[in-house]
Formats: structure tokens, C-alpha cells, sequence
């Protein structure tokens, strides 16, 4: 009977100490968001979104990026350090249009249980961006937006109006850093352009593996085909790659391309069915991995479209 008091008084104590020990660590934390560092705390969902962060918060952001380079981000599963980092944000930026919330929908899960809310802490940054629809399933957005440069820019001018209402001490600096970022990125897109605009139009067929780019093909005026239309769905059946190999022995293109962040067997597949050799490895859904050629947005899209443009441009 003693011997049952003391352990009923041992397990009080230790929960009390527990709950005494949690009240501390969470006074602890809410001072900490209070920012030792005087930066406002910003989480991103991918390396694109959160390099364009940087180049708009400069220093004045705490960076913190979710789905790893390389990885693909329409189907993750957050880490334990993905969730207390976006827990303790003060701005969390996703891609929106289907993105993140498409297949699993990992990010909705991920932004309720760290208690954040879409519009309070949590905004898109494809907002206002001109939406394409899958043509496999009219009503899903299409997320790759960004593969367009003049959408890129959107993106950025929507993180420069959210840093700037979040943080208005550093509006300027903001506002500055945006200025400069946006005028470089439109110098690419207008070259591109141009330059995309000299080639053939018989050879202008870009064929990748997932249908990412419904945006770039309308920007830069090349067509596109693919194995399979988005990576949330089943990825080279034998149905998907019957019709790539019709595509693409259909048309004169000289050069296929293979994304980062998917598998490469299905194209390698590909290329070896119609003969047609496979061009470089290009990004969509990722940057390069750090210190890598692409590792950045803009490097990103000037390595795209340089290395499509050559492969497509050839005689
Ligand atoms: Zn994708």
C-alpha cells in the first residue's frame, strides 16, 4: 500500500516537473520569436522561393528553406526541424497552385500543425500570376509558373510586399534590393526571348520528362511535350511512353531534356527508343545544389534557357 503512495507521489512529481519544465521552454521560445537577432524569421517551401527571400530580405531575413535541392516538392514528408522552423516563423512562403497542397498535400498538414494560418503568416507566391490548367485534368492548376521569368518577377514583387508590411523598418532596404533583383531578371527574360525567337519553329520542341513547362513554352514560344504531365501522378507506364515516342518521332527536335529532381530512367528510356540523344539536365523544381552551376533562381533560368536554346538550335 506505502509502496503504491510513493510511486503515485513519484509519478505527480515527475509530471509536474514536466509541465513545469515545458511552461519554461515555451516562455523561452516566445521570447526568442521576439527576435535576439533582429531579423524577421522567414520559411520558404522550396530553394527557388527561398533564394528569391534573399535576394529581396538581404540580411535583414533569417532564411529557412523546407523541401531539400534536388528534392522533389509535390509529394514530401516535413522533418521534425521543417515543423518547428515553420512553427516559429513569422512569414511562411509556399508556391501555391497546387504545388504543395496537390498529391499528399503535405504543406496544409504541415501549416496546421505548427499553427499557422494561409493570408495571417502564410502567403502564396504565385498570386496574381496568370494561371495554366493541366491538360490531363482541366480544373488543377498548374504550379510551374515560375519557369516563366516574367512570373518570377511576380513572385518577387509579392515577397517584397509581404517583407515590407511584416517588417516596415527595413521597407527601403527591401524595396532597394528588389529593384535591382527584378531589373536583372528582366534583362534574362528579354534576351531569351530574342534569342529563342531565331530558331526554327520546326525545331522548337523542348521534351521532358514531367510537363513543367506550360508557362516557359508560352513565354519563350516553344513547344512542349512530355512522358507524364505532372509528378503526382504515375511516372513512365507504358501508355505515358507510347506517346512521347510518337511526339517526338513526329517532329524534327534534335535534343532531349532531362530534369534534376526526377528519375532519369524514363527518358533515358526515351532517347534510346526514337534515337534521339539526350540534350543536358535541366532544372524545374529545384536549384542545384550549392556551389553547382543553377544554384540560384536566376543562374537557374539562365541555365535553362541557354542549354534548350543550344540544344534546340542545332542543325
Ligand atoms: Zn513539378
Amino acid at each position: 500500500m506505502k509502496k503504491n503512495l510513493i510511486a503515485v507521489v513519484a509519478v505527480v512529481l515527475m509530471i509536474s516537473g514536466v509541465a513545469m519544465f515545458l511552461k519554461q521552454r515555451q516562455q523561452a521560445s516566445a521570447s526568442s520569436s521576439a527576435n535576439t537577432t533582429g531579423k524577421i524569421r522567414v520559411v520558404s517551401t522550396n530553394s527557388i522561393i527561398d533564394d528569391m527571400v534573399k535576394n529581396v530580405g538581404g540580411d535583414k531575413v533569417e532564411n529557412y528553406s523546407i523541401v531539400q535541392r534536388g528534392t522533389d516538392p509535390h509529394e514530401y514528408e516535413p522533418r521534425p526541424a521543417d515543423i518547428s522552423a515553420t512553427a516559429e516563423a513569422d512569414v511562411v512562403f509556399y508556391n501555391g497552385l497546387n504545388l504543395e497542397t496537390g498529391g499528399n498535400g503535405w504543406f496544409k498538414k504541415l501549416v496546421k500543425s505548427s499553427k499557422k494560418n494561409f493570408g495571417k503568416e502564410v502567403f502564396a507566391t504565385s498570386d496574381g500570376v496568370k494561371v495554366k490548367y493541366l491538360t490531363t485534368n482541366v480544373e488543377e492548376e498548374d504550379p510551374h509558373a515560375w519557369l516563366d521569368l516574367a512570373n518570377g518577377i511576380q513572385y518577387v514583387q509579392n515577397i517584397n510586399k509581404v517583407l515590407q508590411k511584416k517588417d516596415p523598418a527595413n521597407a527601403e532596404t527591401y524595396q532597394r534590393n528588389t529593384d535591382k533583383y527584378v531589373a536583372k531578371l528582366t534583362k534574362l527574360h528579354e534576351e531569351a526571348q530574342t534569342k529563342f525567337s531565331k530558331i526554327p519553329s520546326d525545331q522548337r520542341l523542348l521534351v521532358t520528362s514531367e510537363g513543367a513547362f506550360k508557362y516557359f513554352s508560352a513565354a519563350y514560344h516553344v513547344k512542349a511535350a512530355y512522358i507524364w504531365e505532372v509528378n503526382t501522378e504515375s511516372q513512365g507506364t507504358p501508355e505515358q511512353m507510347r506517346h512521347a515516342v510518337k511526339a517526338v518521332n513526329a517532329s524534327s527536335v534534335k535534343h532531349l531534356f532531362v530534369e534534376s529532381s526526377v528519375s532519369p530512367k524514363s527518358m533515358q528510356k526515351l532517347s534510346h527508343e526514337t534515337g534521339v540523344p539526350i540534350g543536358a539536365t535541366i532544372f524545374t523544381d529545384s536549384l542545384a545544389a550549392k556551389g553547382k552551376p543553377g544554384d540560384t533562381y536566376y543562374t537557374m533560368m539562365k541555365w535553362n534557357l541557354d542549354k534548350i536554346h543550344d540544344g534546340l538550335a542545332k542543325s
